[in-house]
């Protein structure tokens, strides 16, 4: 049996953090079982679903790699074919026209809260075998009253539902349109779905969902529910934790592979390993390694997991991802080095490349001010001449070369007899506007040469001014 498997998400909000780990997990099956995996657009709900949102979540999924096969389905435009079996279960007797006002559903519920019972349909135009009347009515499925319905779950174990526990479920409003649980069964069984991996808020589904399966003679997929994921506070993930579109990450500076190694964290394991490569994930996933137990949001984690990935990458493999960070900044990169040499200068120091693009932005552009702290202790009319001494060597350099760079320091140092640092400190603030850069002869180096020259001849100008005006 060749394995199917589907994410099914509801187009109204972006693809977050829970939802993205179900289609990670969901996509890991098929992959590691050379299967299929598919795209289902749950968007029937007309009111809530938005094109936006679709986009969000095709982003959401483009960007974390999560690729699937063949055209995604779209629910609305396959009504004619749930209209079908829903005909085809009325005429098999699985189901019933209900004709029972809103009032008497209504008063139903009272009272069986007041009698401290389950609120759930009565079955009071099951067995009536009504005429077709010309007044509004649902479809209602008919189910079994007897025994019960017994599922395999691969993370849950074994879990039985006695049918006494369900109602007759609407599968047809009253305006015609089929609900949820109709629309998944439908979609599942023709759709070839072999393992519905999903989280477990729909657990309580499955079991009507079965029930629905089996009246159509459909054979049933294996079920994997996901348990849910809780934020910090051991509440379950919400906005209120921060960011919780994956996309967010994109833009907050996450590599794409770096999120893809969280979330496969997220209550699944393989022995204690942490890093997984892409392959190492197909390889190594199978849904009965997935725990019982609520998985945690951890965003320092996710921090230390994505600084791993910056400093282990190839830097030609990460510059797209800084360039967009970059490019979210408005930064123009045509005038500067090449985001390789600052990878490779910057991705020890920075967690995310967000980060990276904010402090690498003086490689690119003009700063308008200088930190004043770092301005006030390094920019005195002390450094004058150590400034003046380094534009002198800067000039007289043949080539803009970065191994020539620490000798000017070095030089300049010796020259005038003080520390490197009494050089190198002016001159950081002097080409940064602030006091902490990388290496001054990589920072150097990566300002380029007229750049350099500027800002020195700038920062001289500004101690002279600061101290004319004193
Ligand atoms: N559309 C449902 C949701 O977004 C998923 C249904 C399913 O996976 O069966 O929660």
């Amino acid at each position: 049996m060749s394995v199917k498997t589907r994410f099914a998400p509801s187009p109204t909000g972006s693809l977050h953090v829970g939802g993205a780990r179900t289609a990670l997990f969901s996509w890991l099956y098929a992959r590691h079982n050379n299967g299929e995996f598919v795209l289902r657009i749950e968007d029937t709900d007309r009111e809530r679903s938005t094109d936006a949102s679709l986009q969000a979540i095709l982003d959401g999924m483009s960007w974390l790699g999560l690729n699937y096969d063949g055209e995604p389905v779209y629910q609305t435009q396959r009504f004619a074919r749930y209209t079908e079996v829903i005909e085809q279960l009325m005429s098999e007797q699985h189901a019933y026209r209900c004709y029972c006002s809103k009032e008497r559903l209504a008063e139903l519920r009272t009272t069986q809260q007041a009698n401290k019972e389950k609120p759930r349909y009565d079955g009071h135009c099951r067995d009536l075998d009504l005429p077709h009347r010309d007044e509004p009515y649902v479809i209602r499925f008919r189910n079994p009253t007897e025994g019960g319905v017994t599922f395999d779950d691969q993370v849950y174990g074994s879990v039985t539902i006695q049918n006494s526990e369900l109602d007759d479920l609407i599968i047809q409003r009253s305006d015609g349109t089929p609900t949820y649980n109709l629309t998944v069964v439908v979609d599942d069984w023709d759709m070839e779905i072999t393992h519905v991996v999903r989280g477990d808020d729909h657990i309580n589904n499955t079991p009507r969902q079965i029930n629905i399966l089996k009246a159509l003679g459909a054979e049933l997929p294996v079920y994997a529910h996901l348990p849910m994921i809780l934020g910090p506070d051991g509440k379950r993930l919400s906005k209120r934790h921060g960011a919780v579109s994956v996309v967010q990450y994109r833009d907050d500076g996450y590599l794409p592979h770096a999120m893809m190694n969280y979330l496969v964290r997220l209550g699944w394991s393989h022995g204690d390993q942490e890093l997984f490569s892409l392959n190492e994930m197909i390889d190594s996933f199978d849904l009965n390694s997935v725990s019982k137990g609520a998985a945690s949001f951890n965003q320092e984690k996710l921090q230390w997991i994505n600084q791993h990935y910056i400093k282990a990458s190839e830097p030609e493999d990460i510059v797209a991802a800084l360039k967009y960070n970059f490019k979210n900044l408005n930064v123009d990169l045509n005038n500067g080095p090449a985001l390789t040499d600052v990878i490779k200068t910057q991705g020890e120091r920075c967690k995310t490349l967000l980060e990276m693009a904010e402090k690498s932005r003086y490689f690119y552009e003009d700063f308008d001010v200088y930190d004043e702290k770092a301005a006030r202790k390094n920019l005195k009319p002390t450094a004058i001449p150590y400034l003046e001494h380094v534009i002198s060597l800067l000039d007289a350099m043949p080539a803009w070369d970065e191994s020539n760079m620490h000798q000017v320091i070095i030089e300049t140092a010796e020259h005038f007899e003080v520390g490197m640092g009494k050089v190198a400190q002016p001159l950081r603030v002097a080409l940064t506007g602030d006091a902490i850069s990388p290496s001054i002869d990589v920072t150097l180096f990566l300002v380029g040469r007229e750049r350099a020259n500027q800002r020195i001849k700038n920062a001289i100008d500004f101690i002279m001014g600061a101290t004319n005006k004193t």
